[in-house]
């Protein structure tokens, strides 16, 4: 096979076989380039060189999951607990607003408080403050009719990475109770009630293969996600996996590359992930086909507790003075942060 041909037919047909994905994944040294070169001139024919930015308010580390990987797992008894309150995640995106944020991602673990008639009411409010912006949700499993309220009280978009499309990768990440079935349910409920919908993966995490991602990019060519999470897994000292390395930058960058090619309109974030294990990672993920960023306007108190893995970046985006220095970065490597919601063009 010639990676050349697999990426031309890639970039004009949006769909490989598996083993043809299988074939790039493993040949991903030699095929990067060229990958992000089609990406590039695919991110730029929808997205031009815009990059969008969410305003990140991490809303809770409480979680009744135990997702092996994870930093705030139910069982880290190392782990500080914290919940926002109503009036605090509305002065996240006060801040957030002023500074020119016009999506904002209310992300947490699985909180048992954080039910139906609280989220209900905190997105209704956000949305009658700031009736212009987007909100995004990313609070895990919850049942149809709980997505429906949401969806009703006015949030427009959902991110619930995959994790694996492997189910035999799931139960090597995730205890028995949680089901890869379950997580699928929910991305193809949120989809039919009409959310804007992400999926995605870790690269690098504990037990993936070059098959298994290779799974992973049929599966986002069959489910046509308008997001796709894709950031490195990173350890926790905290967890079962804390003596695994890092995923790759290169790879995830050539992954980001791929997933522009399989749905060339995506909104691919570049991962703070990406930011925490390679300076100016988040720089070269926009440069390999990604188009969002998602800087943090959790308060300074809780940032750090929100810890899903060591050594997470942090960045001073939440002022006017770091969101200068982001969008500065961003202008020196030739695109431009943009100041609205950022939809799916
Ligand atoms: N509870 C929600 C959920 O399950 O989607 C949202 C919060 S969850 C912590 C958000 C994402 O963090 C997960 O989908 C996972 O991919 C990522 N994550 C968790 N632990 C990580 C780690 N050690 N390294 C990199 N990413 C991690």
């Amino acid at each position: 096979m010639d990676y050349r041909k697999l990426i031309d037919r890639l970039s004009e047909m949006h769909s490989l076989e598996l083993n043809e994905y299988l074939f790039l994944i493993e040949n991903h040294k030699e095929a990067s380039d060229y990958a992000r070169e089609k990406a590039v001139e695919a991110r730029k024919k929808h997205y031009s060189n815009t990059v969008f930015i969410r305003g990140l308010i991490e809303i809770s580390n409480h979680c009744k999951n135990d997702c092996y990987y994870c930093g705030i797992r139910k069982s880290n008894t190392q782990c500080t607990r914290y919940r926002l309150s109503k009036e605090e995640i509305l002065e996240c995106a006060r801040v957030g607003y002023k500074l020119g944020f016009r999506t904002f991602v209310l992300q947490g673990g699985e909180d048992y408080r954080f039910n139906d008639d609280a989220l209900c009411d905190i997105v209704s409010s956000i949305k009658k403050e700031f009736p212009r912006c987007a909100v995004t949700l990313s609070v895990g499993e919850r049942s149809f009719e709980s997505y429906k309220r949401l969806y009703d009280a006015g949030a427009d978009r959902y991110l619930l990475r995959h994790e694996t499309i492997d189910n035999e990768h799931y139960r090597k990440l995730h205890p028995k109770e949680m089901l890869l079935s379950n997580r699928i349910e929910c991305l193809e409920n949120l989809k039919k009630i009409g959310f804007q919908v992400g999926c995605g993966i870790m690269v690098g995490s504990p037990y993936q293969t070059s098959e298994t991602i290779a799974k992973d990019l049929k599966f986002i060519e069959t489910f046509q996600p308008d997001m796709c999470g894709i950031g490195p897994f990173i350890p926790h000292k905290d967890t079962q996996f804390k003596d695994f390395p890092s995923g790759s930058a290169d790879l995830t960058c050539f992954l980001l590359s791929i997933v522009r090619l399989i749905k060339p309109n995506i909104l691919l974030p570049s991962t703070t992930a990406l930011g925490s294990i390679e300076e100016s990672g988040r720089e070269r993920g926009i440069l390999s086909g990604a188009n969002v960023i998602m800087p943090n306007l959790s308060p300074e108190s809780t940032r750090s507790l929100y810890e899903l893995y060591n050594n997470k970046l942090h960045t001073g985006c939440e002022s006017a003075q770091g969101l200068r220095e982001l969008k500065k970065k961003i202008e020196s490597i030739g695109y431009k942060i943009v100041v609205n919601r950022g939809d799916v063009k």
